[in-house]
């Protein structure tokens, strides 16, 4: 379906969960965390609900993510039904990827058609300083023994004094491997501010690649379900480099998704806290659900306002899901 602003929406973003076994610093806080309890999230059949009125509205692609999603019991099984539904043409997945040795084969199996991983780091010591956690070893493992397996995007969040030093390391695993590797602009977001941590603009990476690589070659696309990465091609590279750079370029005129929290809840536009509470609609037989959730989806707010300085969304990035 089109909003109010004749974008066409046809990309979900579902989170699964708002639990985690990283705490990355920008991401998620060391404690205090709220934790939910199961009453408070959406069952898997009520998640499988919500997918089903998405397609009728016009998604085609719906992205998984927490959280981390591999924490949620019987993911493959939730995977397999959604890609059962008339209308959808892709399910993905996003994870941190510290249980994806013990996931792959049955995520592959229930019909997945892409994983995102999110690495920012290929240093054992930064990773554990960054995301708290001393598990680098078994990601890199997972990531390892996937590759050539399904189409694997890595994402990182290039940061000042973090990882500046690894950007052509992290790039260079899109040379022998057919993968994408994408840059992703820290985000006003969640604990981005109170961490202290820095991102690096989108246009400095790009002059780093370009000094040590050569010229980075545009990818036009046509397919409608990509999303806001912008692509290019580097000479002698099997795979490619992606960009999403929300802060120096809005790509707000063509955002063609919505988010649905682990609570329920319809989030339209990432920078904003305003939606639709499916979980208590649903719960309570709302009769007209899907019209409410249509009208939600018409009025998604034009543009975010971050380079106003305006947060307007308090909730963390794993509350929302990336
Ligand atoms: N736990 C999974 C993971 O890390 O891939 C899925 C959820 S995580 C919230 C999804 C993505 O959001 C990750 O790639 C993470 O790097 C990114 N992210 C979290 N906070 C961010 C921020 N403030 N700015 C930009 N990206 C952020
Ligand atoms: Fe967890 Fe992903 Fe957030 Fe890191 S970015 S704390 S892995 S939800």
């Amino acid at each position: 379906m089109k909003d109010q602003f004749n974008r066409e929406i046809n990309y979900a973003r579902i989170s699964v969960t708002d639990r985690c076994n990283l705490r990355c610093r920008y991401c998620m806080p060391e404690c205090g965390v709220k934790k939910l309890s199961h009453a408070d999230i959406l069952t898997l059949e009520e998640i499988l609900s919500v997918a089903e009125i998405f397609s009728r509205l016009g998604i085609k692609k719906i992205r998984i993510t927490g959280g981390e999603p591999l924490l949620r019991r019987n993911l493959p099984d939730l995977i397999r039904k959604i890609k059962d539904i008339r209308g959808i043409e892709q399910v993905t997945l996003t994870t941190n990827g510290v249980l994806l040795k013990n996931f792959a084969q049955e995520l592959i199996s229930a019909g997945l058609d892409g994983i995102n991983l999110s690495l920012d780091t290929l240093n054992e010591k930064t990773f554990s300083d960054l995301t708290r956690r001393k598990l680098f070893p078994q990601i890199l493992e997972g990531f390892q023994d996937l590759i050539g397996k399904i189409p694997l995007k890595i994402n990182c969040v290039p940061l000042r004094g973090v990882n500046d030093e690894e950007i052509l390391k992290i790039a260079a695993l899109a040379e022998n491997n057919s993968i994408s590797v994408r840059f992703i602009e820290l985000m006003p977001i969640g604990c981005a501010f109170e961490s202290g941590l820095r991102g690096i603009p989108t246009a400095e990476i790009f002059s780093t690649l370009e000094k040590n690589f050569g010229e980075l070659i545009p990818i036009y696309s046509k397919n409608s379900l990509q999303g806001p990465a912008q692509y290019f091609k580097i000479k002698n590279f099997s795979g490619q480099i992606g960009f999403i750079d929300a802060l120096e370029h809005k790509f707000c005129g063509n955002c063609n998704r919505i988010r649905l929290t682990a609570e329920g809840f319809l989030k339209t536009c990432l920078s904003f806290d305003s939606g639709l509470d499916i979980k208590n609609l649903l719960r309570s037989g709302d009769k007209n659900l899907e019209e409410r959730i249509r009208e939600t989806i018409y009025r998604k707010p034009r543009e975010h306002s971050w380079e106003l300085g305006i947060r307007n969304e308090k909730l963390g990035m794993y509350r929302i899901g990336g």
